[in-house]
């Protein structure tokens, strides 16, 4: 019997004795969420805190547990490895963790709000935790520190994978739908560099849409109900009050996909003032100076029928017979045949105000939860910065071990301005090589992070430049990426601050006001 067969296995063994509500538990535990998909709670524990109440129950120092994070590169393992070699003394009266006991902890760390919470969310992370084996307390840490990602990919139609294990055990797996007020997870658009990859092949014609510069949320009517959902698949609805009438009117039962984007007298708003939105649980006056429109690009259900598998094509030509309104519309979309045919395209959807376009190709299906080539967005090049590395700091996981992850700087006069941080585009051997320079060339050492001789040229790409407090050129990159090295270029040869504000200035159309705090979590 193969590894993953034995450990399906047991797992499945696992899972079938479990009563439903530890079912769901178990399954949502085992994709590292603490909290079914769709529910608005979160754990809200910082690196810092769980480092305390690690540090306080093992009877080690901040400098022990740094010295096994950096040899493991994962909050989780470093907290199994801490356990092992000083067990933590049992408490009074030790409970067993149970599956129950786990979900109480979890709600009450998430309910904790308030200027004490964070010591509130530490006795119940302790009292979690002094109980914990090893590897029990190596999970728990781990749900805390999660990655989004590990969560998305767990259930990509139905997106709570307590619900995917219920369906499992009760054989309908197979007849596994999107289910309407229930989230999925997203299709993404792909990224090239050029129109001609778009046509590579025999992908002609491909249908061009307004890329929109707003939110993306679906959109659930059944038997009445209505919910919004957004990116990240919290419920949305009642912060778009505006939208709720005519997407009641639009049809009976559907499941909408699309946009929404701050828009007024048909031009679309910059995303920042759209920003001041999100986050707010109802828009209060805020509707009537920030008013929205929702561009609507897919339908996946309507009246009791899935359209999942049906081509693009098929879909739109759904969507076209819907009771669309001012405010709720479909996006715009042609059909291009060459790149310069979407090459034209692209200009007129800048001069309508929009961020670019997304090419799709009509014959595909709508794949749930994949970045893949089926969809590919364009925006603006803005070409790229030679910049200087100023701090490198170590990475993660396999990256633990190696300065990876580089904050770099324009010049400002005679001296440097940070920029940005990017840890993504080198090879293992230019970071290794980095490192042993980096190690050598140190100002000053503060640990995880080290302060290094502004000598390092690298050629970063990012997608858009944007104001931003976090840097001291008072400017960001938006994901920043390493081309790469210039080995070739002097440091006093790299981009200015007067560059950065040049390429601010010619690509973005608002006031540095308006574009303040354009940048959003991947999440928005
Ligand atoms: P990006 O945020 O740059 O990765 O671009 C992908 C996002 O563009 C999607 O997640 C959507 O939120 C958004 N988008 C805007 N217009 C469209 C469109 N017509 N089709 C698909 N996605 C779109």
């Amino acid at each position: 019997m193969s590894g993953t067969q034995a450990k399906v296995d047991r797992l499945g063994g696992y899972l079938a004795g479990l009563e439903e509500a530890d079912l769901r538990r178990a399954c949502g535990y085992l994709t590292g969420a603490a909290f079914p998909a769709g529910d608005p709670r979160r754990l809200q524990v910082g690196w810092v805190a769980i480092a305390d109440v690690l540090t306080e129950i093992t009877g080690t120092t901040q400098e022990d547990l740094h010295g096994v994070y950096l040899a493991h590169g994962d909050l989780g393992a470093t907290a199994s490895a801490l356990f092992q070699e000083h067990p933590p003394a049992p408490s009074l009266f030790p409970r067993p963790l149970t599956l129950e006991a786990v979900d109480g902890a979890f709600g009450a760390i998430a309910a904790a709000q308030g200027p004490a919470s964070r010591r509130a969310k530490q006795s119940v992370l302790r009292s979690l935790l002094r109980d914990a084996a090893p590897l029990e307390a190596k999970f728990l840490v781990k749900t805390f520190g999660r990655d989004a990602d590990a969560v998305r990919q767990a259930a990509l139609l139905v997106a709570d994978p307590g619900e995917v294990a219920v369906r499992a055990r009760a054989g309908t797996l197979d007849g596994v739908t999107l289910t309407s007020g229930s989230p999925f997870r997203f299709m993404l658009a792909g990224s090239i560099a050029t129109l001609d990859e778009a046509f590579a092949g025999d992908a002609a014609p491909l249908l061009v849409e307004d890329k929109y510069d707003g939110i993306r949320v679906q959109v659930h009517r059944n038997a009445g109900r209505l919910v919004i959902y957004s990116r990240t698949l919290d419920d949305v609805t009642r912060a778009y009050p505006e939208l709720h009438v005519p997407l009641e009117g639009l049809a009976r039962d559907y499941i909408l996909d699309g946009e929404i984007v701050a828009w007024r007298e048909d031009r679309p708003l910059p995303f920042g003032q759209l920003q001041r939105r999100l986050g707010r649980l109802t828009p209060g006056p805020l509707a009537q100076e920030v008013p929205v429109v929702l561009m609507a690009f897919d339908l996946l259900h309507l009246d009791g029928r899935d359209l999942l598998q049906d081509s693009l094509e098929a879909r739109r030509a759904a969507m076209t017979g819907l009771a669309w309104d001012e405010s709720v519309r479909l996006s715009r979309a042609a059909p291009a045949r060459t790149p310069a045919e979407a090459e034209a395209r692209f200009h007129e959807a800048r001069e309508a105000g929009h961020e670019g376009i997304v090419l799709k190709f009509p014959q595909a299906s709508y794949q749930p939860g994949r970045r893949g080539r089926l969809w590919l967005k364009w925006k603006p090049g803005l070409g790229t910065l030679d910049v200087v590395v100023v701090a490198a700091e170590y990475g993660h996981g396999k990256r633990a071990r190696v300065l990876s992850d580089y904050t770099f700087a324009v010049r400002a006069g005679q001296g440097l301005v940070t920029i940005g941080k990017a840890y993504s585009g080198l090879t293992d051997d230019e970071i290794a090589r980095l490192t042993a320079w980096f190690l050598a060339h140190t100002v000053e050492d503060l640990g995880r992070v080290r302060m290094v001789e502004p000598r390092i040229v690298l050629e970063v790409a990012f997608d858009k430049i944007m104001m931003s407090e976090r840097h001291t050129s008072g400017f960001a990159l938006r994901f920043p990426r390493i081309v790469r090295l210039r080995d070739d270029k002097p440091p006093e040869e790299i981009n200015t601050l007067a560059d950065a504000q040049d390429l601010y200035r010619r690509t973005s159309g608002a006031s540095p006001r308006e574009r303040r705090g354009k940048e959003r979590p991947s999440g928005a």
